[in-house]
C-alpha cells in the first residue's frame, strides 16, 4: 500500500540521548544546489554474453553511512584506499549520480528500503518517526517471495523500534555501548563479524543488509588507518569500511553465498566536510551530502565496468533489486527501476525530481529545532 502525500502521524517516543547532540540535524537552507541536470548519455549496448543465471539471486545489501561518492577510487578520488568498492565497481556498473533524499540517516534508509520520498514514507527525522507497518518494503517484497532475511546495523539511529526491520526475518542492532550523549555505534569489524554470523543460517535465495557507520563524525579510524590517514581521517574511516567490506564478501564468497548474488552498494548520504560552511551534514542541501555512490554488481545479470552517467536517486534502488530479484515494484513508488539503464538497453528515465519532489529541499528538523522555514522544490 502506497500513502498520500500526508505525512504519517509521529510514533513518539523517548528522544534518545544521542539525538539531543546529534550533528546532523540543525537549520534548514531551501536551497539545493550543484545537483546540475540529467544527461541521457548512458544508451551504450550491453555486453554480449550476459546471460542470467537461472532462478532468483540472493542479494547483498550494504549501506555506507555519510559517505562521499568523491572519496572513493572508482569515483575517482586519487587518494582513496578502497580496493574492495573499486574491485566491485570494475565487476558491475556504477551510477555516476546518485542522489540521496535527505542528509539524514533515518529518512534516508526508509526511502533506500521503501522506494519513497520522506513526504511520502513519513519518516522526516531520526528517533522520532517510525515507518508505517503497512508500507511494502524490500524486506516484505523479497520475504513474501520466499527469501531469508537478515539485517545487521551499525548504529541505533536505525535500531528496529524505528519500522525499517520489516520483512526482516532478523534485525541484529545490538550496539556496543558508547560514550554519554554519543550515538550507540559499533565498528565496521563488529558489523562484519555479526553480518557473517548472520548469513551462515541463511539459505539461498537470501537477502542480507548490512549498514556500516565508521564514516560517520567524529571521524577516528583504527589502526593502521589511524596512522596512515593521519590528515585524513574521514578517508581513513571509508578505508576501514573497505577493508571490513572486502572481508565480509570474501566470506561469502567463500560459502559460495555469493554465486550468481546481486551486490549493491550505496550510502545513505554524503559529508560536507567543511564545504559551504557546514562541517558534517543534516544541515545544508549540497551535493557534498546529497551525492552518494551506487554501484551494483551483478555478475552474469548486469555488465561489468559499465558507468551510468545519467541520475539515480536512492529510492530506485529498491524497485531495482525488486526486479533483479524476478519481481515486480509496487506501482506509484517513488524510484523506478534501473536495470534497464545498468544494461545499457534504456537511458535512465527522466526524472524531474528537483521540481516534482516537496520534500527534497529541506531538513524539516531544522525548522523545528531552528526556525528556518520549511521549503519545498
Ligand atoms: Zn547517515
Amino acid at each position: 500500500m502506497i500513502p498520500g502525500p500526508s505525512p504519517v502521524p509521529a510514533r513518539l517516543r523517548l528522544v534518545p540521548r544521542w539525538l539531543s547532540v546529534c550533528t546532523f540535524v540543525g537549520t534548514a537552507l531551501a536551497v539545493l544546489g550543484g545537483c546540475g541536470g540529467g544527461r541521457d548519455s548512458d544508451t551504450a549496448p550491453a555486453p554480449e554474453g550476459a546471460t542470467a543465471p537461472a532462478g532468483p539471486p540472493s542479494i547483498v545489501l550494504v549501506s555506507l553511512d555519510t559517505t562521499r561518492a568523491d572519496r572513493l577510487g572508482c569515483y575517482g578520488y586519487a587518494g582513496a584506499e578502497t580496493p574492495t568498492l573499486d574491485a566491485l565497481a570494475a565487476a558491475g556498473v556504477v551510477f555516476e549520480e546518485t542522489s540521496s533524499p535527505a542528509p539524514i540517516t533515518l529518512p534516508a534508509h526508509a526511502s533506500l528500503m521503501t522506494g519513497l520520498g520522506p513526504h511520502r514514507h513519513g519518516v522526516r527525522d531520526n528517533g522520532l518517526h517510525r515507518l508505517p507497518d503497512d508500507l511494502d518494503t524490500l524486506g516484505t517484497i523479497l520475504r513474501a517471495r520466499g527469501y531469508a532475511t537478515a539485517a545487521v546495523v551499525g548504529a541505533a539511529v536505525l535500531d528496529r523500534q524505528y519500522g525499517l526491520d520489516a520483512g526482516f526475518a532478523t534485525w541484529d542492532d545490538r550496539m556496543g555501548g558508547g560514550a554519554l550523549l554519543a550515538i550507540p555505534e559499533r565498528d565496521a569489524a563488529a558489523v562484519t563479524d555479526a553480518a557473517l554470523a548472520a548469513a551462515a543460517d541463511l539459505e539461498p535465495p537470501f537477502l542480507l543488509f548490512v549498514h556500516y557507520f565508521d564514516p560517520h563524525a567524529d571521524y577516528r579510524p583504527p589502526p593502521p588507518f589511524a596512522e596512515r590517514f593521519r590528515d585524513r581521517p574521514y578517508d581513513g574511516e571509508i578505508a576501514f569500511v573497505d577493508r571490513e567490506l572486502g572481508r565480509l564478501l570474501d566470506g561469502l564468497r567463500a560459502a559460495g553465498a555469493l554465486d550468481g548474488a546481486v551486490v549493491s552498494v550505496v550510502a545513505d548520504h554524503g559529508e560536507s566536510l567543511g564545504e559551504h560552511g557546514e562541517r558534517a551534514h543534516g544541515v545544508l542541501l549540497y551535493r557534498s551530502t546529497l551525492r552518494v555512490p551506487w554501484i551494483l554488481s551483478a555478475p552474469g545479470r548486469l555488465p561489468a565496468g559499465r558507468r551510468v552517467a545519467t541520475f539515480a536517486r536512492l529510492t530506485d534502488v529498491m524497485p531495482t533489486l525488486v526486479e533483479l530479484a524476478g519481481a515486480s515494484a509496487p506501482s506509484g513508488l517513488d524510484g523506478t527501476s534501473l536495470v534497464a539503464a545498468a544494461r545499457g538497453t534504456a537511458a535512465t528515465p527522466d526524472t524531474p525530481w528537483l521540481r516534482s519532489s516537496p520534500s527534497s529541499a529541506t531538513t524539516p528538523t531544522a525548522g523545528r529545532r531552528c526556525g528556518a522555514s520549511p521549503t519545498a522544490a
